[in-house]
């Protein structure tokens, strides 16, 4: 809707809103006075009527009659034929004074009413339009439960991967669906299976949607984009009916990609919703299920979603059929964060001095929303000052502004913390990687995650272990350690970063001798028969099992477990330390390193 038609549209509610208020009160001034038939005989017996005057509508029969009492007051009497009143009036007595129907009266009886309920639905119809306008680009009427898909036609996308700086892995990895999509046949033809769903995961601002779109534009292929809170409306059934159509359009444009932004307002975990609405998304989150699983593998059409909340996610829309392919796209490292900046700095003139690397080697944590948001904020500043150029001082001023905000989401790292999180994660990374059961060190990262945590070392994905072995559990309590360990080792202070890293390590000590009987002097018997059910005030109300004396067995047990596995721990870290130096070192530089970088420093 463009302005001068809102305003159009203004005038013309206040007008009828003025017609329907000046209508409605002489009616209910009417409606007040108007009595019945029998209400009048009544009157006419007992004599109170002082003077009648009929106002007849010439063609019909029909008229009203006003009514003079003899206190003073007035009544009001539909007539539905007038003769017949005359009679009766007549007989009485009385002689009424006959006139025509005002004019105004019609139009206020009949034209008026009839006025409002014209232009009224006009304007619901103009609004619906306007509504329909706005999302589907198209005109059509009474389409609540139509998709609201906005979709963008092969060859008008500007976007390409290009557009999407660092982030090489994620990217890789996208790469096959684009050549699928461009070339399914190459695919089909060897009998190869292309994952039917896509989902992007990772903090917000890291450009997720980005990527999405860059695929699209790379691939050339219809589009069809829409966000997880479209599907959520107040009208029960119309999320699940615009999934329903969503996925119909999709089906004729195929091959094509559907994107779901923020897929985490739709499929949240069912049963879990708090008050109301909940049975409407989870009818929704069905449909979505339903139809993921209706069209068939290859048949073109590639769901990609993204979310910051895969925790939160109904486990059923990651299982396989579904989005059997989770990316995680993380902040950037210091590589990452230049080529974002180089990006965002190509349409800014940037004077000689600004040193995009070392500006990169200072936003640790920051994303790649954050960072063109410094690079806008600091051209912001160039132009208050009147200069053509941006220089490093004014981003030097937009990282103080934009700091602050980025503080909250992520902190900026001093260099000191930096140095204690690279220890600490090669103190990880080292253990994975000599202990025989766990591991293999997939990256070892010091880039903050956004959720507190100020780096992380990640082994390679689950082997298909049926059973934990007593020897794997050790093996993980020591993993947990080795943070805190190498910290102790390198600083003579220890730092608080390390309590979850304990928290776990504990855990799994505490199941070994609850639960498995993995412990000797405890022995084989279950203490610990809580079945993980999420139960708020469960451990409150569940009465201890044991006896105290038990109780203080397990505690001296778990300690002696965790004890010892210190001690090994810590030799193993001694072992290496000049692994742990040389690790932390590339940390210090690269923020990030990977499997092959990291094994290459226990062969030299
Ligand atoms: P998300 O969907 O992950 O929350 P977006 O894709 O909406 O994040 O990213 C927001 C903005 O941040 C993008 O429009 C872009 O300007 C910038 N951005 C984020 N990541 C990158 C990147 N890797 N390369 C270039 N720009 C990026
Ligand atoms: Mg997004
Ligand atoms: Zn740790």
């Amino acid at each position: 809707m463009n302005k001068n038609s809102r305003g159009i549209n203004l005038v013309i509610s206040l007008l009828l809103i003025a017609m329907l208020f000046f209508w409605f009160s002489s009616t209910l001034r009417r409606m007040e006075n108007t009595c019945t038939q029998a209400e009048f005989d009544q009157m006419l017996d007992s004599g109170v009527i002082s003077g009648v005057l009929i106002e007849q509508n010439r063609e019909v029969p029909t008229g009203s009659a006003h009514i003079n009492l003899t206190d003073g007051g007035e009544k009001v009497l539909n007539v539905t034929d007038v003769n017949v009143l005359i009679a009766q009036l007549e007989e009485a007595g009385i002689s009424p004074v006959i006139e025509d129907v005002p004019g105004e009266n019609v139009f206020l009886t009949s034209i008026l009413p009839a006025l409002i309920m014209v232009g009224g639905i006009f304007l619901i119809l103009m609004m619906m339009n306007a509504q329909n306008a706005q999302v589907n680009g198209g005109g059509k009427m009474m389409n609540f439960g139509k998709s609201r898909a906005r979709m963008s036609v092969a060859g008008d996308h500007k976007i390409t991967l290009k557009d999407v700086a660092g982030l090489k892995e994620e990217k890789e990895d996208l790469q096959e669906i684009v050549d699928f999509l461009r070339d399914p046949a190459k695919f089909t033809r060897v009998g190869a299976r292309i994952p039917k769903g896509v989902l992007l995961e990772g903090p917000p601002g890291t450009g997720k949607t980005l990527l999405a779109k860059a695929i699209a534009g790379e691939a050339n292929v219809p589009f069809f984009s829409i966000s997880g809170s479209d599907f959520v409306e107040m009208f029960v059934g119309v999320g699940a009916s615009r999934v329903r159509d969503l996925f119909e359009e999709a089906k004729k444009n195929a091959p094509c990609i559907v994107f779901i932004d923020e897929i985490d307002a739709v499929a949240r975990r069912r049963g879990t919703g708090m008050g109301g609405g909940h049975d409407e998304r989870e009818q929704t989150l069905n449909q979505m299920l339903v139809e993921m699983d209706g069209f068939g593998v290859n048949e073109g059409i590639i769901v990609l979603a993204a979310t910051n909340r895969v925790d939160i996610l109904d486990p059923a829309i990651l299982r396989p059929g579904r989005f059997d392919r989770k990316i995680s796209v993380g902040a950037p490292d210091v590589g990452g964060r230049e080529d974002i900046l180089k990006v965002h700095a190509k349409n800014k003139p940037l004077s000689d001095d600004v040193d995009l690397k070392q500006i990169a080697q200072t936003t640790a944590g920051f994303t790649g929303a954050d960072l063109e948001n410094l690079l806008n904020e600091a051209a912001i500043v160039a132009a208050k000052a009147d200069r053509a150029f941006v220089n490093q001082e004014d981003i030097k001023k937009a990282f103080i502004k934009v700091g602050i905000g980025a503080e909250k989401k992520s902190r900026i790292i001093s260099d000191k913390e930096k140095k204690i999180t690279a220890y600490h994660e090669a103190g990880h990374a080292i253990l994975f990687h000599v202990l025989p059961d766990v591991g293999p060190v997939y990256t070892v990262s010091i880039i903050p995650t956004g959720q507190g945590a100020a780096g992380y070392t990640m082994p390679l994905p689950e082997r298909d272990d049926m059973f934990m072995t007593k020897g794997r559990m050790l093996q993980e309590i020591m993993v947990s350690l080795g943070g805190r360990i190498a910290e102790e080792i390198i600083f003579d202070d220890i730092t608080t970063g390390a309590s979850s890293d304990i928290k776990k390590a504990t855990q799994i000590a505490k199941k070994m001798v609850t639960r498995f009987g993995m412990s000797e002097n405890v022995g084989v018997i279950c203490y610990d028969d809580d079945d993980d059910e999420v139960f708020i005030g469960r451990d409150l109300a569940h009465a201890k099992a044991h006896s105290e004396l038990v109780s203080g067995e397990i505690d001296r047990e778990v300690k002696r477990i965790i004890d010892e596995c210190y001690v090994k721990a810590k030799e193993l870290i001694l072992q290496h330390e000049k692994v742990l130096h040389s690790c932390a070192q590339i940390l210090l530089e690269k923020e990030k390193i990977n499997r092959a970088e990291f094994e290459a420093l226990f062969v030299s």
